[in-house]
């Protein structure tokens, strides 16, 4: 299946982020991204979308989206990510079923930015989870928002002096609370969609007579990303490009991945039953026995979890796995990066019905 490489969360100038459209643009091309979407706060901006070229020739394709919230909540917690929706939907943040319903209804689609969160140090002590668990139809929850993480690891001083020299120890996995809120929602037998992001502002970091630029846009885009894997290669023509990622995304059909730890494109889940085939985001009717195939471009500690429990481990490039039990299958692989075992990649399940 061909395989795109892109960044769903991010902010610009139009709201608290430090670069223009086009430096955000520039920096995913030098991190080696296909496609970025623009999220920026409670602002709808126009006239973005489409192929943007930097000056060596190479092009990325930009999307719009946003990130909307209740501005009158304190703190502001309830992070909705909006794609493919221009309109300005402000006027619902305070009802997030209304919202979510606005934007599908519209043909969008709606994540929960970093649904729960751990604090940080000082400012960044206040934390912006998901709260408002009581709604339905959303398409899915952002699993590993890379400055979530960040946050979290920087919570004292000396770590923060560590993590602005040496920002390639700073990245884990994604929270072990957000895997498991994931399980939970996938028992009661809705699908749930992942993705990771890097929540890019790319602001500076000052810490007495330190101050330093820390967490770069380019930086932000090589560490966690979402993996789409689309049924025909991308297109040229802007409204079937962004159909194609629309499709992709509302599937399931992808996965989240630290490309920090190394390059994850090629990564792939599949199952067959009988004469049916399924990938990542797909259900499989089951007709007896299912096969289960983990193939990885390198080796790692690959790990299939069954209704959120480990069924099979192993350290390789590949796990098969058969099963006669019906429910919910999903991959985690961890590598060696810089001395410990980091999160590289996390999968959208294969639902076998
Ligand atoms: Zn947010
Ligand atoms: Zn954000």
């Amino acid at each position: 299946m061909p395989e795109i490489v892109g960044n769903l969360h991010l902010h610009t100038t139009a709201s608290d982020g430090t670069g223009s459209h086009a430096e955000v643009a520039a920096a995913a091309i030098r991190a080696g991204l296909d496609f970025i979407v623009y999220t920026d706060h409670n602002i709808a901006v126009e006239g973005v979308e489409g192929w943007w070229r930097d000056a060596h020739g190479r092009e990325i394709l930009r999307l719009m989206g946003q990130e909307i919230n209740d501005m009158q909540l304190v703190p502001e917690y309830n992070h909705l990510l909006c794609h493919f929706v221009a309109d300005d939907l402000n006027n619902l943040a305070a009802d997030p079923q209304q919202l979510i319903d606005a934007i599908h209804a519209r043909g969008g689609l709606t994540f929960l930015a970093h649904p729960l969160e751990r604090p940080g140090m000082g400012a960044a002590q206040e934390m912006y989870p998901w709260l408002s668990w009581d709604i339905s139809g959303y398409t899915g929850i952002e699993l590993w928002n890379t400055m979530t993480d960040v946050k979290w690891q920087l919570r004292s001083k000396l770590r923060a002096v560590i993590g602005a020299y040496l920002p390639y120890l700073v990245l884990t996995a994604p929270f072990p609370e957000v895997l498991a809120k994931w399980d939970e929602l996938l028992a009661t037998g809705q699908k749930v969609v992942v993705i990771g992001n890097s929540d890019a502002h790319a602001m500076s970091f000052s810490l007495g007579p330190l101050r330093r630029k820390i967490y770069s846009y380019e930086f932000l885009f090589r560490t966690v990303n979402t993996h789409l894997l689309l049924a025909e290669p991308l297109a040229h023509e802007v409204s079937q490009a962004r159909r194609q990622i629309f499709e992709a995304l509302q599937l399931g059909h992808c996965f989240v991945s630290n490309d920090l730890v190394a390059s994850s494109r090629g990564f792939s889940f599949s199952g067959s039953s009988g004469d049916r085939q399924a990938s990542m985001g797909d259900t499989l009717p089951l007709q007896e026995t299912a096969t289960l195939r983990i193939a990885s471009p390198l080796p790692a500690r690959l790990r299939l979890l069954h209704q959120g429990r480990v069924v099979a481990e192993t350290t390789d490039r590949e796990l098969t796995w058969q099963t006669a039990e019906r429910g919910v299958y999903r991959v985690e692989a961890y590598r060696y990066y810089w001395g410990w075992q980091r999160g590289w990649v996390f999968t959208n399940p294969i639902y076998v019905e």
